[in-house]
């Protein structure tokens, strides 16, 4: 991987933009660029066949100076530690921008769960489990579901933890299924957190967003909730949307639970009948209202930049955008919201989870909603308000406040 699209170079390129106007102390930058503790895993898992094979897993631990460390884990062929390190970072500006009491960490496996059993990635989620129970807990490390993990991996994970300490121990990891203890809109959180950002941003910019277009890259949990809730929430028509295997664009607009119908019995969105096949870099150069990266990083480059049309750029995704392509966006005038603000909503309702697994008291679907809109929105309008005050875009705006907290949060415990 090049510098310029190594992740973590970039996640220490935004701190380093954003300490220089916070003008932070040398000695508080420099630990706000590093993780505080990594952990390396080598995992031996026998497979189906009978035959052992080692696989590389991650933890890293970035900054717990707001509380127990949070963040999801990932099982992909392509994982890097360094964007595990990114991911880590980012965790902790967006637990510290929707002001919750939590630190940032991510973890992952190196491993192609697409060509793995059921029994292999339950086996596989275990001995991950069995290797780090040490450093996680429900007040140290909670962990929770990212790309190609999911509410039956949390489930096998929550069970081994609990199995070690020899009691349930729901708190331990949040994106769990409702019956161990998830939460009510768990499963949308991330994608309904991104659309009040995105109603949020269309207010501010004064767009009618019944009348607005959107196209989704990727079709997981954050694409497929953002599609959907793109119809139904904000009332805009879906025009576009991607998996792994390409895109579809239909002009008249797609019905997205039909499109997730079609990508569960196809294993993927093309093809889908009435629809036009795209590829997955046209859909990011498709002239529409709003585009809603929901897959991997650095999709958005220089290369591309240039062409991007939409008016509004929700990165549901987390990385989706290289810092060259960031300045090329802002000087077209285009509204990013940044993604530690418009994916927060997943670790806001895992949050939620983790206080219900913790008092034992469960709330209404209607309830977890309010309460994730209200926090939501606060950042959004904080976020913008320093974007607008100090003139600066909402990246760096969103990296301000962040930042910030975590600073204070240090000096306050007298860590620097
Ligand atoms: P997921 O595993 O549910 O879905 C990933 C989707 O991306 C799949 O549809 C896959 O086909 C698609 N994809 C993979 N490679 C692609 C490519 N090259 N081009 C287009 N599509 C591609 O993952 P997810 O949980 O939806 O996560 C997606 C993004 O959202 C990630 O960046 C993740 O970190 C971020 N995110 C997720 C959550 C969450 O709660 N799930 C929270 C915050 C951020």
């Amino acid at each position: 991987m090049s510098e310029k699209t190594n992740a973590f170079k970039i996640a220490q390129f935004q701190i380093d933009r954003a300490a220089k106007i916070l003008k932070l102390d040398p000695t508080t930058h420099s630990f706000l660029r590093e993780a505080i503790r990594e952990i390396h895993l080598s995992l031996t898992l026998k497979m189906d066949d009978g035959s052992v094979k080692v696989f590389r897993g991650f933890r890293v631990q970035y900054n717990n100076a707001r509380g127990p460390f949070k963040g999801g884990i990932r099982f992909h062929p392509a994982e890097t530690i360094d964007t595990i390190r990114a991911l880590a970072a980012w965790m902790t500006w967006k637990c510290a921008l929707l002001d919750l009491p939590l630190g940032g960490a991510k973890g992952g496996v190196i491993c192609d769960p697409h060509q793995m059993s059921e029994r292999e990635l339950e086996r596989l989620s275990r001995a991950y489990i069995q290797a780090l129970w040490q450093f996680i807990g429900p007040e140290t490390d909670i962990p929770a579901p990212d790309v190609y993990t999911n509410a039956q991996t949390m489930a096998w994970m929550m069970d081994e933890y609990s199995k070690i300490k020899g009691y349930p121990c729901p708190a331990v990891i949040t994106g769990k299924p409702l019956e161990l203890g998830g939460s009510l809109l768990r499963d949308e959180a991330t994608a309904r957190g991104a659309i009040y950002t995105i109603r949020e941003a269309a207010k501010h910019l004064k767009m009618n967003l019944k009348k607005a277009t959107v196209a989704v890259q990727g079709y997981g949990n954050a694409g497929s909730f953002g599609a959907i809730l793109s119809q139904k929430v904000l009332g805009a028509k879906v025009v576009a949307v991607s998996d792994s295997k390409g895109g579809i664009y239909r002009k008249e607009g797609l019905d997205p639970r039909a499109v997730l119908r079609h990508k569960r019995k196809n294993n993927s969105v093309i093809n889908f009948p009435g629809a036009k096949n795209i590829s997955n870099e046209k859909i990011l150069e498709l002239d529409v209202d709003v585009l809603m990266p929901a897959a991997l990083e650095n999709v958005i480059h220089k290369g591309n930049a240039g062409r991007i049309k939409a008016r509004i750029i929700a990165e549901a995704a987390n990385g989706p955008t290289t810092p060259e392509a960031d300045d090329i966006l802002h000087r077209k005038g285009l509204f990013v919201i940044p993604d530690f603000l418009c994916n927060a909503g997943g670790v806001t309702v895992s949050y939620f989870e983790w206080v219900q697994n913790r008092t034992g008291e469960y709330w209404s679907k209607k309830e977890v909603d309010r309460k994730l809109e209200t926090r939501i929105v606060k950042a959004f309008k904080q976020v913008l308000n320093v974007s607008l005050k100090q003139k600066v875009d909402m990246r760096v705006a969103a990296y301000i406040v962040a930042l910030s907290r975590v600073a204070k949060a240090m000096k306050l415990r007298d860590w620097i």
